[in-house]
């Protein structure tokens, strides 16, 4: 979500007559995307920040721009940024570009612009080779407030945007030559259900399918709860739905997840990843594992290390747990596994991974599967991504990026694939 708010902000300000350049002490605005999610990317932006405040007092002439989930949607926090960040000319909440284009408006820039973030197609960024690939919102915010998680108190409550927009936006990107679309929200399979009488998450993935030009589309996160039979169907069904799943699980432990608040046991979990097999059965399926919870016993990590070895996942997101201000675990929940263990499981889950990754790749070798070309990397090869989302290195191909080729895979490693063009 925060790389497509960067794509808007950055299209914007593009249009606003601004260009990139290579390095931030070169620039003459310089706009910081932050993540609060852990405390570890809350220590990255304030790094960034502190750098920043040196440029700007070697050059006072530079104008400095704060978005994302460290300023929040609070109004009422503002004056504390303001006092805290005084090098910081412009606070911009989470996907609200509103006051980055009032802000262009008042320099004197050219008033080509629309000012609602929905008006904004997200253009794809050429600098950094996804000009294929494009991230969608579709839907913005969370009011699910799971117990650890600071994003409703930063994003705000869970609003749908209206599918005619979402449409237009995606006809925009094809007109652009993106030929994928990853439709994101925070619980993406929930899309609609805020907006009565607006088609739900199935019908607009049929829809964005069927723009001309797009050939593969995804979407993410979804939440176990709300992944219906209807979109599994719909998955199972509609060409151009890629078969890939971001289901995050966040626990092994039945005990944990109610301490989470996610509704849902580990039995459901794998009774609907079953489900999902069943209907599709070459679908990936990535997972999201949050380690050392609050009271997380060794016996409960160990709940989750089985549960990754029986659903035997194509992807996990480790992510050690970080008390972050507001939540209910935050307040209610002592932070009391050490660090040192939250490492410890950590790395054992990593590497639990790495060798069910092994072997479950391993017969993929020989095997032809088809690539959506999306890069020709600076020795000649072309990366692209199977429709159930591995990554792959082509060699031997001329293929222009958004190209659907057929390979050969001759390597094959856990995180990454290598393959010969056929
Ligand atoms: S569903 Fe996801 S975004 Fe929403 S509160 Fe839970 S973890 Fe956070």
């Amino acid at each position: 979500m925060n790389e497509a708010d960067a794509l808007r902000a950055a299209a914007l300000l593009e249009r606003a007559g601004l260009q990139p350049v290579a390095h931030a002490r070169e620039a003459d605005f310089l706009l910081l995307n932050s993540c609060v999610v852990r405390q570890q990317a809350e220590d990255k932006i304030l790094g960034r920040l502190r750098y920043v405040a040196e440029l700007k007092r070697r050059r006072p002439e530079i104008r400095i721009a704060l978005m994302g989930c460290l300023v929040g949607r609070n109004p009422a926090e503002r004056a504390s940024f303001a006092a805290r960040f005084p090098f910081v000319d412009l606070f911009l909440p989470p996907s609200d570009l509103e006051p980055l284009y009032l802000f262009l408006q008042a320099q004197g820039c050219p008033p080509a612009l629309t000012p609602a973030a929905s008006d904004i197609p997200p253009l794809p960024d050429s600098r950094s080779g996804h000009a294929i690939l494009a991230h969608l919102p579709v839907m913005l915010g969370c009011s699910q407030a799971c117990t650890y998680c600071v994003i409703p108190y930063r994003r705000g409550g869970e609003h749908s945007r209206p599918a005619a927009e979402i449409l237009a936006d995606a006809r925009a990107m094809a007109s652009r030559g993106i030929r994928e679309i990853i439709l994101l929200g925070q619980i993406v399979d929930r899309y609609g259900l805020d907006r009565p009488g607006e088609i739900r998450l199935p019908e607009l993935l049929r829809q964005v399918t069927s723009v001309p030009g797009i050939a593969r589309v995804r979407f993410l996160t979804s939440h176990p709860l709300w992944f219906t039979d209807e979109l599994i169907e719909t998955m199972a069904t509609v060409p151009g739905l890629c078969p890939y799943v971001e289901l995050p699980v966040q626990a092994g432990s039945d005990a944990v997840l109610t301490a989470m608040r996610r509704g849902y046991t580990a039995a459901d979990f794998e009774t609907l990843i079953a489900k999902i097999r069943a209907a599709i059965p070459r679908v990936g399926l990535s997972t999201d594992m949050i380690v050392g919870f609050p009271g997380e016993t060794e016996a409960q990590f160990e709940e989750s290390m089985a549960l990754m070895r029986r659903i035997n996942p194509d992807m996990i997101r480790i992510a050690k747990y970080s008390p972050r201000p507001l939540t209910y675990s935050a307040r209610h929940l002592p932070d009391n596994v050490s660090d040192a263990e939250k490492e410890r499981r950590r790395v054992a889950m990593e590497r639990q991974l790495r060798s069910m990754l092994t072997e479950k790749n391993a017969p993929l070798l020989g095997q032809t599967v088809e690539i959506l070309v999306e890069r020709v990397e600076k020795n000649g090869r072309r990366h692209g991504r199977t429709p159930d989302y591995k990554p792959v290195f082509i060699v031997g191909s001329a293929a222009d990026p958004g190209d659907l080729i057929q390979v050969r895979i001759t390597w094959a490693g856990p995180f990454s694939l290598i393959a010969q063009a056929r």
